[in-house]
């Protein structure tokens, strides 16, 4: 039986290329040794992580003026990353749509910055997306965004008008499976596991005129220090720089950005028309805010949806189990899940429902 694998992250990869790391895992291009075992100072690692740092630029077009940086840590190190960084006046602008948000702005107060909430989608729990309702404060710092909101299961697509001051993005959820123009941003991070690669590796992007102000930052939370050394201040995460870089290749191939975004679309699509004509199941997101990449959907019953999450694992739809703050299931359709996967949780669901009524 095949197997779907929706989980939200770490997630499904491509593959050719979990068949690649197995074929090359013993003994990586004739080395004798495996990329498990090289050094990253070695000739052969700097081949992949300058061929992954290039793969990258050049999928999403990145202007010569922004570094790409290669962290671990998480998303989650990038909330202390950024207003570190970036926050010089340690005042910050949030638009608050949801979990991810809140915790991007609890981690920026614990290092001294203050978060003015510049728009909130709290009075519809979270299932639209915060609208700006006035002109942003010009001495903020930066604002913080969140692209996709992988629990609430909202995207933005449309930027919000914030003048001189950068947008600051988290992109964890919908990095490179929905386009957005790298310029319109000063800062752009990203967690691998969801649309990139294993966990493990942290991509940043950041525009070079807004790093080297601060002295003495914590050297492993330096934009400025790692883009000196090139992301090898220390030892970087050696696999998943690799894997991840095994993934750009496959986007390449498969016809770079468009192409991924356009299968994303019709991914979504066939999931979201299927919903919206179901009389059991509901996506509670206001049409014009879905995510591409993370639906969730929920039956309004409790002990059904566990039936579906549980039954539907038995047919090898799996990892459908929604987020525990907002319960029912999730299916998340990054890059690597393929058309027949949707096709075949449509057609699961449709048939439970026809059983279920
Ligand atoms: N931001 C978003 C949008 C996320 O979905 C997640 C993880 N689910 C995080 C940040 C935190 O990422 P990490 O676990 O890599 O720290």
């Amino acid at each position: 039986m095949s197997i779907y694998n929706f989980s939200a992250g770490p997630a499904v990869l491509p593959q050719p290329v979990i068949a690649q790391i197995q074929a090359e895992l013993p003994s990586f291009q004739d080395s004798g040794m495996s990329i498990l075992e090289i050094s990253h100072r070695s000739n052969l690692f700097e081949q992949v992580l300058h061929d992954a740092e290039q793969d990258l630029r050049d999928l999403l077009t990145i202007p010569d003026n922004y570094h790409v940086l290669f962290f671990q840590g998480g998303g989650t190190l990038q909330f202390t990353a950024a207003p570190l960084n970036l926050a010089r006046h340690h005042r910050i602008g949030l638009l608050d749509s949801g979990h991810w948000a809140q915790r991007a702005a609890a981690e920026a107060e614990r290092v001294g910055t203050k978060v003015h909430v510049l728009a909130s989608g709290a009075e519809t729990n979270f299932k639209q997306l915060p609208i700006l309702a006035r002109p942003v404060d010009q001495n903020l710092d930066y604002v913080h965004l969140t692209t996709n909101n992988t629990i609430e299961g909202t995207m933005t697509t449309a930027l919000p008008n914030t003048g001189r001051v950068p947008l600051a993005a988290d992109m964890s959820s919908n990095f490179l499976g929905e386009s957005y123009q790298v310029s319109d941003f000063g800062l752009i991070f990203a967690g691998a596991q969801k649309n990139l690669g294993p966990a493990g590796l942290t991509i940043v992007i950041v525009r070079d005129d807004l790093i080297g102000h601060v002295d003495n930052l914590p050297s492993m939370l330096d934009y400025q220090l790692f883009a000196a050394k090139n992301s090898m201040f220390n030892t970087p995460p050696v696999f998943a720089i690799y894997a991840a870089g095994l993934v750009l290749k496959w986007l390449k191939q498969q016809g770079g950005l468009d192409t991924m975004v356009a299968r994303n679309h019709a991914k979504a699509a066939l999931l979201y028309d299927f919903l919206d004509q179901s009389r059991l199941f509901t996506n509670p997101v206001k049409t014009s805010d879905r995510s591409t990449m993370n639906v969730p959907f929920i039956t309004g019953n409790t002990d059904l949806d566990n039936q579906v999450i549980q039954d539907a694992q038995e047919h090898g739809l799996v990892n459908l189990k929604g987020h525990r703050l907002v319960g029912g299931m999730r299916a998340s359709l990054y890059n690597a899940m393929p058309l027949a996967g949707v096709q075949a949780l449509v057609d699961y669901l449709d048939n439970f429902e026809a059983h279920h009524r």
